[in-house]
């Protein structure tokens, strides 16, 4: 048995978090837009969205509410 094998096969190909691009099915989850469109992300960036308090309209919206915002510095 190939972990490997498994682990890739599991994975749904058009899978993927829309912030941080993670295919990892085992923590892919979905979130909804404004409209109700529905797109793939992660776990920690369904957190991020639903804790951001503030629906995005937009991908590029719940990347910006969700993204990477590190006040290093
Ligand atoms: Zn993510």
């Amino acid at each position: 048995m190939r972990m490997e094998n498994l682990e890739r096969r599991a994975a749904p190909s058009s899978g993927a978090c829309v912030v941080c691009n993670c295919t990892d099915a085992r923590v892919l989850s979905f979130t909804r837009l404004m409209d109700g469109e529905r797109v793939t992300v992660c776990g920690s960036h369904k957190i991020a969205h639903r804790r951001s308090e503030t629906i995005a309209r937009t991908i590029e919206e719940l990347r910006q509410l969700t993204g990477e915002r590190r006040k290093s510095a």
